[in-house]
């Protein structure tokens, strides 16, 4: 059995950007999973995609820069992908620039479009969904995805950044507890929380397990990667985190 990865080779598109969110991101995932992946190419998200969650002069900010505009687009249907494939069965999304910085009319940190916000609200509006979880693991807190979704009922949103370890994976089981109930989880999967990343907190193995307790929680779920910047690595955390997926599956 493989696992569905949304994957580009456009996302390794030296855009510009931070020296840390690099191209080298992604090649080194992607050959850490490859084996394990079935790989499934997005397609750009559309004007209308991007305007259920951004203004019109954020989107026009982005646009005059064409090369990153292209990526970003294709970034954000990527996570639109994953979305409609986790509806059957849990998917991923290895793309880049990341999206959980970015808010209705703002962007920073590295993110232009918010991939995650994008993907939940156009199932929403497809008639696909009427309620998710999004569930953000990444070390900073997902403010632009929570400037977007506040307010609106059908979508939750929960930010786990709890210290220590401990805490972070209760915090993340109590997130969980009933989202069974909701007809999709969407994970902000970040691996900067890694314990030689900058958070300094999670191990290899603990990244498979809290991919096992996504999965396990609610087999309607899809996981997109936002930061992490520890390339040497980063596959192998990726890698784990899919394996713990999988074996919810089994
Ligand atoms: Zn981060």
């Amino acid at each position: 059995m493989k696992i569905p990865v949304v994957f580009s080779e456009d996302f390794y598109t030296d855009y510009d950007t931070v020296d840390c969110e690099n191209p080298d991101r992604i090649s080194s995932i992607y050959f850490k999973i490859v084996d394990m992946a079935e790989i499934i190419e997005p397609e750009p998200c559309t004007i209308e995609d991007l305007k259920l969650c951004h203004s019109d002069n954020l989107i026009e900010s982005v646009k005059r820069k064409e090369e990153l505009f292209y990526v970003a687009t294709k970034s954000a249907g990527g996570a639109i992908k994953a979305a409609e494939i986790g509806l059957k069965r849990p998917a991923f999304a290895l793309i880049r620039p990341p999206g959980h910085h970015a808010g209705y009319n703002f962007n920073g940190g590295f993110c232009f479009f918010n991939n995650m916000a994008i993907a939940i609200k156009k199932l929403l509006k497809d008639g696909k969904i009427r309620t998710a979880l999004i569930v953000d693991i990444d070390l900073h807190y997902g403010n632009g995805t929570y400037d977007i979704v506040k307010g609106d009922e059908r979508i939750r949103f929960r930010n786990i950044d709890a210290y220590p370890r401990g805490n972070f994976m209760k915090d993340l089981k109590d997130a969980l507890v009933d989202a069974g109930d909701f007809d999709i989880v969407g994970c902000s999967a970040g691996f900067d929380t890694y314990i030689k990343d900058w958070g300094a907190l999670l191990t290899t193995e603990d990244f498979k397990t809290i991919g096992n307790m996504l999965a396990t929680s609610n087999p309607h779920m899809f996981a997109i990667l936002e930061g992490g910047y520890y390339v040497p690595d980063l596959g192998i955390n990726v890698r784990a985190f899919l394996e713990g997926i999988m074996e919810a599956c089994l």
